[in-house]
C-alpha cells in the first residue's frame, strides 16, 4: 500500500482560503508571492475566497515538458477545485449556480501587469442563464461572460483584445450610449454572439468557444505559464534584473464580484503613502467595477477615504486588516480588495513598491513604533533607492508658473523632451542618447515599459494612483504625474494641448512628481539635502557600517557636497581635471609643446599657483580628513586639438609654427591611447611634471597647516605596474615634500602609495606594498585591462553581452567578482603579507555600487571612494555588507 502512493506524494497544489491554508508566506519561491500570501491572510483569519496554487516547479517542469502540463498534477488540480467547490458550495459548470474562478499569474518576485489574468472562467451559454436567474441580474450575468470571452480569447488563444474592443465600442455608438454601463442586459447578451463570433473566426483552427469549464481551466492555466515566457515579462525581469526563478505559479480561485451593483466595489490601497511613506491609508477605489478596472487606469476612482462615506463598515474592516497585515508583515502592505453585496474579500497582499523617500520615512518610521529595529530598518531600505532622494527638486525660486496639475505620483522634477509613445522615446534615445526625454501618454500599458525606463519622467493624462504608469514609475523612482485631465493628446498628430497650451513632439516640459504640477519649458531645479529621516536613516547605518566612505571630487564644491552627505575624505582627486579652464590649458600646452626642460618648468611654474591654489580649497574643504591627490594620468595629446584649426588657433596662441603642434600632436598619437604614455610613465620621462604636482600638494598643505587647517596628504601614483616604477617615483616625491617641510619648519603627516590598475601591480602585490604606503584600487583600468576591453569602445557590443548573459552585469558598473574579483582579493592579501597595516581603498566607479561595496568589506578594504551623490548609497551599502558579513544582501525590491 505504502508503494502505491511512493509516486504520488508530491504536492503540486496548496489550497488556501475558507479556513484553510496549507501554504504561508515563506514560501514565495514555491507558491509564488501572491499564493504564499493568500495562504498567511487566510492563516490570520482574514476573508480569502477559496482557492489553491499550483506551484512554480509546475511551470519549470511545463517548459521541460514542451510546454505541457505534467500527466501527475492533474489530479492534484482536480482535486483542488473539488475542495473549492465544497467551500464555496457551488460547482464549476452548474447550469443552475456555477461556480466562477479566477486564473491569474504569481511569481515569486511581483511583476505588475507583466502576466495573464483570466476572469469569471466557468461561464459557459448555459451557466449564464443560471448566473443570471440565480443573482437576478442578466445585465451582469452577460457582461460577465462577455467579459471572459475576451479574456480568454486575448490571453489563452492570442486574439487581439482590439478585436472585442471594436465590437463593445461599434455596440456603444449604435446603441447611441457613451458608458460601458449604459449598456442593458439584451445589448450585453446580443455583445456576447458578436464575441463568440470574432472568437470563432479568428482563432487558428477555426473553433468555437470551450463550452466545459474543466477545458476552460486547463487551457487558462497554460495560458499563464505561456506568459511567463512572453516577451513583456521577459522584458521587465531584465530591466528589474529578476533572475534563477522557477517559473511563475497559478492561483485559481473563487470569483468575487464588485460589479454587482452599488453595494459591490473594487479597491487597491496601502497601508501606508507609497510617495511619501506617511502613516496614512492610501489608495483607490472603484463603486460597481472589478479589479481590473482600477489597475489598467481606465477610469479615475475615488481616493480610498471616501469609502468612508459610502461603505462605513466595510471601510472600518479595512482599517483594521490593514493594522492586523502591518503588525504581522512588519513592513507596508500593497492590497487588492473586492466588496461583494457589502461583504469584504481580500484577494491580495504584498510589500508594497515605494519610492526611495518613502522607503526611508517608512523605515525610520516604524523603528521609531517599535515595529523593526534599527538594524531591520538599516536593511530594509535598498541602497539603489536612495536615489530618489538625491533626485533633483524644482528650484523654488524658480519664476515659472504651473499649467496644469495632476495627481502626483513619484517624486522628483524632470524636464524632458516629450515624446508621446514608448516607441519614440526608444528611436529619441538611438539618435541622441544623451537627450533627456519625457514620455506623455494617455495611459501606459506593460508593452510601453521599454520606453518608460528611458524617460526622465512620464506623464499622463488618466490613471490613478495605482495606475501602471503610477507603479512601474515609483518602482524605479522615476517622476511620475497622472491623471492629468487638463492634457489632451492627439496620438497622431504627436502633439498635445494642455490649458491651450500647444506641446509639439520634443519641445520641453516639466513634471514634478512631488506635487503633480506640469510646466511648459524647462524649469530650473535643486539639489537635495540630507536633512530629517534620511539623516536619522544614515546616522543609524553609521552606527553598524565599519567601511569608510570617501569621495571622488576635484572642486571644493564637490568636497563640500560630498561632505555634507558624509563623505570622510577624498579618495580620489583627478588632477587632470584642473587643467582645462582658461590660462591654464595655454599653460599646459606650452608645457607639452615645450622643446627643451628648461621651457617645460618654466611653463610648468606658470601652472604651479593655479594647482596650488586648487589644492588648498580641497584641503581647506576637507578639514581634518585625508585627501587623496593623484598625480597626472590621462595621455598628453588629449591635451591638444586634433583638427587643422584647432592646431592653428594653439600656434597662433603660443606664437609657435603651426607645423610644430602638427608634428607634436603625430608624435604622441598612440594606437592604443589606454596603455601608452600615460599614468606614471609621464613623470618618470619628465620628473619635472611630476615635481611641480607634488610641490604644489606640499606648499598647499603647508599654507593650509600655518592657518590651523587640519591636513592629510595622500600623494597617490596612478598605473604603476612593477615596484621598480613606484620606487623611483617615491623616492623623488619624498625627497621633495622633507626639503619644503624642513625649510617650513613643520611636519605634517603625509602617505606616498598607488594606484592598482595594473594586473601586473595586482599580482605582485607584495613587493609593490615594499614601497606604497597605501593602495588604492583603479578598478576602471584594472576591469578594463583584465577583460581585455575598452572602457570607451564597449555600447556596440555591451547590450547584446548582456542579453546573451556573457556578462550577467556590465563589469565597468559591478566588479566582476570572478575575475576582476581575485586579482584585487589577492592584491589585498599580499599588499597586508608585507605592510600588515596598508591603508587599501577603491576609487573606481565601483566603489558607488552597492554590490561592489559588500565585495570590498569581504576582502577586508578600509574605504570606498566615489561620487559625491553616490555617497550616502555607499554608506548604507556599506552598513548593510558589514551586517551581513559581505555577503549577498537580501532586500525587498
Ligand atoms: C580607475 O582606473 O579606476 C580610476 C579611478 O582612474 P580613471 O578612471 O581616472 O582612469
Ligand atoms: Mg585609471
Amino acid at each position: 500500500m505504502a508503494t502505491a502512493t511512493a509516486t504520488a506524494t508530491k504536492k503540486f497544489v496548496y489550497s488556501f482560503g475558507g479556513g484553510v491554508a496549507e501554504g504561508k508566506a515563506d514560501m514565495k519561491a514555491l507558491l509564488g508571492g501572491k499564493g504564499a500570501n493568500l495562504a498567511e491572510m487566510s492563516m490570520l483569519g482574514i476573508p480569502v475566497p477559496p482557492g489553491f496554487t499550483i506551484t512554480t516547479e509546475v511551470c519549470a517542469e511545463y517548459y521541460k515538458n514542451d510546454r505541457h502540463i505534467p500527466e501527475d498534477v492533474i489530479p492534484q488540480i482536480v482535486e483542488g477545485i473539488a475542495k473549492v467547490e465544497a467551500l464555496v458550495g457551488k460547482k464549476l459548470g452548474d447550469p443552475a449556480d456555477p461556480l466562477l474562478v479566477s486564473v491569474r499569474s504569481g511569481a515569486a518576485l511581483s511583476m505588475p501587469g507583466m502576466m495573464n489574468t483570466i476572469l469569471n472562467l466557468g461561464l459557459t451559454d448555459e451557466s449564464v442563464e443560471g448566473l443570471a436567474a440565480k443573482t437576478n441580474n442578466p445585465r451582469f450575468a452577460y457582461d460577465s461572460y462577455r467579459r471572459f470571452i475576451d479574456m480568454f480569447g486575448s490571453t489563452a488563444m492570442g486574439l487581439e483584445h482590439e478585436l472585442f474592443e471594436h465590437a463593445l465600442s461599434a455596440m456603444k455608438t449604435e446603441r447611441g450610449v457613451k458608458l460601458d454601463t449604459e449598456l442593458t442586459a439584451d445589448d450585453l447578451k446580443e455583445l456576447v454572439i458578436r464575441y463568440k463570433a470574432i472568437y470563432r473566426a479568428h482563432t487558428s483552427p477555426s473553433h468555437d468557444f470551450p463550452q466545459d469549464p474543466k477545458d476552460q481551466l486547463m487551457k487558462a492555466i497554460n495560458a499563464v505559464f505561456n506568459s511567463w515566457m512572453g516577451k513583456k515579462a521577459r522584458e521587465y525581469r531584465r530591466i528589474e534584473k529578476i533572475e534563477g526563478l522557477l517559473g511563475t505559479a497559478v492561483n485559481v480561485q473563487a470569483m468575487v464580484f464588485g460589479n454587482m451593483g452599488n453595494n459591490s466595489g473594487t479597491g487597491v490601497a496601502f497601508t501606508r503613502d507609497p510617495n511619501t511613506g506617511e502613516n496614512v491609508f492610501y489608495g483607490d477605489y472603484l463603486i460597481n467595477a472589478q479589479g481590473e478596472d482600477v489597475v489598467a487606469g481606465i477610469r479615475t476612482p475615488e481616493p480610498i477615504s471616501r469609502l468612508q462615506e459610502e461603505m462605513p463598515q466595510v471601510y472600518d474592516q479595512l482599517l483594521a486588516i490593514r493594522e492586523k497585515l502591518e503588525r504581522h508583515y512588519k513592513d507596508m502592505q500593497d492590497i487588492e480588495f473586492t466588496v461583494q453585496e457589502g461583504v469584504l474579500y481580500m484577494l491580495q497582499t504584498r510589500n508594497g513598491k515605494r519610492t526611495g523617500t518613502a522607503a526611508v520615512r517608512i523605515a525610520v518610521e516604524m523603528a521609531r513604533e517599535g515595529l523593526i529595529d534599527h538594524q531591520t530598518a538599516v536593511q530594509r531600505v535598498s541602497p539603489d533607492s536612495l536615489n530618489h532622494l538625491l533626485l533633483p527638486r524644482l528650484d523654488p525660486k524658480a519664476k515659472e508658473r504651473p499649467v496644469a496639475r495632476g495627481i502626483a505620483a513619484s517624486p522628483g522634477a524632470a524636464a524632458g523632451k516629450v515624446v508621446f509613445s514608448a516607441e519614440d522615446a526608444v528611436h529619441l534615445h538611438d539618435v541622441h542618447p544623451s537627450d533627456p526625454i519625457l514620455l506623455v501618454r494617455k495611459e501606459t500599458s506593460p508593452e510601453d515599459v521599454a520606453g518608460m525606463n528611458l524617460a526622465r519622467g512620464i506623464l499622463t493624462s488618466t490613471g490613478g494612483k495605482a495606475s501602471h504608469a503610477a507603479v512601474v514609475a515609483r518602482g524605479w523612482g522615476k517622476p511620475c504625474v497622472v491623471g492629468c485631465d487638463a492634457l489632451v493628446i492627439d496620438e497622431e498628430a504627436k502633439q498635445a494641448s494642455i490649458q491651450g497650451h500647444i506641446v509639439r513632439e520634443h519641445d520641453f516640459i516639466t513634471i514634478d512628481g512631488t506635487t503633480g504640477d506640469v510646466y511648459i519649458g524647462k524649469v530650473p531645479t535643486v539639489d537635495p539635502e540630507m536633512t530629517g529621516d534620511f539623516a536619522t536613516l544614515m546616522e543609524w547605518a553609521d552606527e553598524y557600517r565599519t567601511l569608510k566612505v570617501r569621495t571622488n571630487a576635484d572642486t571644493p564644491r564637490d568636497a563640500r557636497r560630498a561632505r555634507e552627505f558624509g563623505a570622510e575624505g577624498i579618495g580620489l582627486c583627478r588632477t587632470e581635471h584642473m587643467f582645462f579652464e582658461d590660462q591654464r590649458i595655454v599653460d599646459m600646452r606650452k608645457m607639452i609643446l615645450a622643446d627643451t626642460t628648461e621651457a617645460r618648468v618654466k611653463a610648468l611654474n606658470d601652472l604651479l599657483p593655479h594647482q596650488r591654489a586648487d589644492f588648498i580649497g580641497l584641503f581647506e574643504a576637507m578639514d581634518g580628513c585625508p585627501v587623496t591627490i593623484r598625480l597626472l594620468d590621462p595621455p598628453l595629446h588629449e591635451f591638444l586639438p586634433h583638427d587643422d584649426s584647432g592646431q592653428l588657433e594653439v600656434a597662433k596662441q603660443l606664437g609657435i609654427p603651426v607645423e610644430k603642434v602638427r608634428q607634436r600632436v603625430a608624435q604622441l598619437h598612440e594606437q592604443n591611447p589606454m596603455l601608452g604614455f600615460r599614468g606614471c610613465r609621464l613623470p618618470i620621462l619628465y620628473p619635472e611634471i611630476g615635481d611641480m604636482q607634488v610641490r604644489a600638494i606640499m606648499e598647499a598643505a603647508i599654507d593650509c597647516a600655518k592657518r590651523g587647517v587640519s591636513v592629510h596628504p595622500e600623494i597617490m601614483i596612478p598605473l604603476i605596474g612593477t615596484v621598480e616604477e613606484l620606487k623611483i617615483l617615491k623616492e623623488r616625491a619624498q625627497a621633495l615634500c622633507e626639503q619644503l617641510l624642513s625649510e617650513a619648519g613643520l611636519s605634517i603627516p603625509y602617505l606616498i602609495g598607488t594606484m592598482i590598475e595594473v594586473p601586473r601591480a595586482a599580482l605582485t602585490a607584495d613587493e609593490v606594498a615594499t614601497e606604497a604606503e597605501f593602495f588604492s584600487f583603479g578598478t576602471n583600468d584594472l576591469t578594463q585591462m583584465t577583460l581585455g576591453l575598452s572602457r570607451d569602445d564597449i555600447t556596440l557590443f555591451m547590450p547584446t553581452y548582456l542579453e546573451k548573459k556573457i556578462y550577467k552585469i556590465d563589469p565597468f558598473q559591478s566588479i566582476d567578482i570572478a575575475g576582476v574579483g581575485q586579482l584585487i582579493e589577492m592584491g589585498v592579501r599580499k599588499g597586508r603579507q608585507t605592510r600588515p597595516n596598508l591603508k587599501i581603498g577603491i576609487c573606481g566607479e565601483h566603489g558607488g555600487d552597492p554590490d561592489s561595496v559588500a565585495f570590498c568589506q569581504s576582502v577586508g578594504m578600509d574605504y570606498v571612494s566615489c561620487s559625491p551623490f553616490r555617497v550616502p548609497l555607499a554608506r548604507l551599502a556599506a552598513a548593510q555588507a558589514a551586517l551581513t558579513n559581505g555577503g549577498k544582501v537580501q532586500r525587498d525590491k
